[in-house]
């Protein structure tokens, strides 16, 4: 499916008519008529000044307390597809009811999610009071209730809140002015901007005031996304309309790196409803912490961590520790580490250690590094490779730590470009070990439809590109001298998963004639290969 915006997003009438006003000095009424529209307003004013009429002025921003709306629209994704080339694609339509209270410093969203991934509706409503949060009913495609929500999505969900809401930032400038600076202009759908930054405890946010109208189009500020660290977000906002003298947008469009991720749709907007305190109630027995580390970190990377809420596989919780049950010596020199969500193995050989996949985000990666230096037996051993089984943020977004800690990355060809732009971006929004240590890059690469060994006595490694419809780019890793198999997203072990890829897994097995004994999965646990037979329905190989 692919993400078709109505034309009104893209030929703003306002800012047509707008243009011809600063031409003809005409009073200009948009075409939805809009009440409370400026006409020109004084260049002497500054931009703050401008930005405050724009929105309804100064009395009708403090007297906001409460508003609620409900909201409907699109949520897109990237990261994911078969080609590591892909853009965002519609994973989402939702119909949502968002409750405010600012004088409470708490609100609600009530959320129906139709997904394309696991096709039905998910119906369940986060609740955030102060530096707490919870969600109520099943959130996951997996079936499961998120509950106490991870300070991380609090962060995210709360940024994400604020940069949508135009006018909460507002008030926190007239709380405190300091904040706000003016920043010089930019040019906007053809329209001379004045621009306002503000400081934010994640990354500064830049306000485009129109300086005709006083009204905001759009907000822009960076974001980390694990795998692509620093990242452009622009949200911006149309139709506005006077609600009880506050001017509201009707339409807000949230874009990454210039790709639609996120549109919504307004009605039913209010201004000061009284919202009953119970809606803000968490369930009795609901034990939420707040964690200030992981608040940080998810609104640093809030429109990650918000796209993958809104797909349904929400990836909040902070893996910074590898946990003593986490690791098990499952060969000699063979290390199998289950995470709580996705699995690593490190392999020793003769000149070092191979880090068998990369998942999650760097932090992940610093806790496997951390935890090879504190196992005797390594004996101190440079890390000489990593490999990812494919491009998907999840199984990669932790290549550019190993990588800095001197790993060679090893990817599949097809990739190659797109791992050269990742271990090429900068991360300033969230520093990582890369970003500091400027150190050389170097790549092996797994030719397409071909294999590639890395070569030792003890624990020879081959690195197996096979045909995959989850991923253009997929690998799978044999050690021949054990029979064991590492394979990510085709087969989970001891679970299962997607009947398609597990055929898929099981034939690339049988083309390559690996004799294999134990499958380790990237995600699941381990298992016999007569399991996978047995799972796709075959009589063996
Ligand atoms: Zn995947
Ligand atoms: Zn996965």
């Amino acid at each position: 499916m692919s993400l078709m915006p109505t034309p009104a997003v893209h030929i703003p009438l306002t800012h047509v008519c707008l243009t011809a006003g600063l031409l003809l000095t005409i009073a200009c009424e948009g075409p939805q008529g809009e009440p409370g529209l400026p006409g020109e307003l004084s260049p002497n004013l500054t931009t703050l000044q401008k930005a405050l009429i724009g929105v309804g002025g100064q009395e009708a921003l403090e007297g906001l307390a409460s508003f609620s709306y409900t909201i409907s629209g699109f949520d897109a994704t990237f990261g994911a597809n078969v080609s590591a080339y892909g853009s965002a694609v519609v994973q989402a339509s939702f119909g949502n009811d968002v409750s405010y209270d600012i004088v409470g410093d708490r609100f609600r969203v009530d959320r129906d999610y139709r997904r394309t991934f696991g096709e039905r509706t998910y119906s369940y409503s986060e609740i955030i009071s102060g530096n707490l949060g919870y969600i109520d009913g099943v959130d996951s495609v997996f079936g499961v209730s998120t509950a106490e929500m991870p300070s991380a999505r609090w962060g995210s969900t709360r940024k994400h809140m604020m940069l949508t809401n135009p006018h909460l930032i507002y008030q926190q400038i007239l709380a405190a002015p300091t904040i706000a600076s003016e920043a010089g202009v930019g040019l906007h759908d053809g329209v001379v901007h004045e621009l306002m930054e503000v400081e934010d405890s994640a990354h500064p946010i830049t306000l485009w005031i129109n300086p005709s109208t006083g009204r905001l189009s759009k907000l822009s500020t960076m974001a980390n996304y694990h795998l692509e660290r620093d990242t452009a977000v622009e949200v911006h906002f149309h139709r506005w309309q006077n609600r009880d003298g506050l001017m509201l947008p009707d339409s807000v469009f949230v874009l990454v790196n210039s790709m639609l991720t996120h549109e919504e749709y307004r009605s039913d907007i209010a201004v000061n409803p009284e919202l009953a305190a119970d809606l803000f109630v968490f369930p009795p027995d609901a034990q939420p912490m707040y964690v200030e580390v992981e608040a940080l970190w998810g609104a640093k990377s809030h429109q990650f961590h918000q796209g993958m809420a809104a797909v349904g596989l929400p990836i909040d919780k902070y893996q910074r520790t590898v946990a003593p049950s986490e690791p098990s010596e499952v060969a000699t020199g063979v290390w199998f580490i289950r995470g709580p969500s996705h699995n690593t193995m490190v392999i020793e050989q003769e000149a070092g250690l191979v880090v068998l996949e990369a998942p999650l985000y760097p932090e992940r990666s610093a806790a496997i590094l951390d935890w090879i230096a504190s196992e005797p037996s390594f004996d101190d051993k440079p890390i000489t490779h990593a490999v990812v089984t494919h491009h998907h943020h999840d199984h990669s977004a932790g290549l550019r730590e190993f990588v800095a800690a001197g790993a060679s990355a090893v990817v599949q060809e097809r990739s190659l470009d797109f791992f050269q732009g990742i271990m090429r971006a900068p991360s300033k929004v969230l520093p990582d070990r890369l970003e500091a240590t400027k150190t050389a890059i170097d790549f092996e690469t797994v030719g397409t439809m071909s294999s590639l060994t890395l070569p030792d006595n003890t624990n020879p490694i081959e690195v197996h590109h096979i045909p995959s419809d989850h991923a253009d780019d997929m690998v799978i890793v044999f050690l021949p001298n054990n029979g064991f198999l590492f394979e990510s997203d085709l087969y989970a072990p001891g679970f299962g998963g997607t009947l398609a890829r597990a055929v898929e897994l099981y034939e690339a097995i049988s083309e390559n004639a690996l004799p294999v004994t134990t499958i380790f999965g990237g995600h699941g646990k381990s298992g016999p290969l007569s399991e996978l037979a047995e799972y796709v329905g075959a009589d063996g190989l």
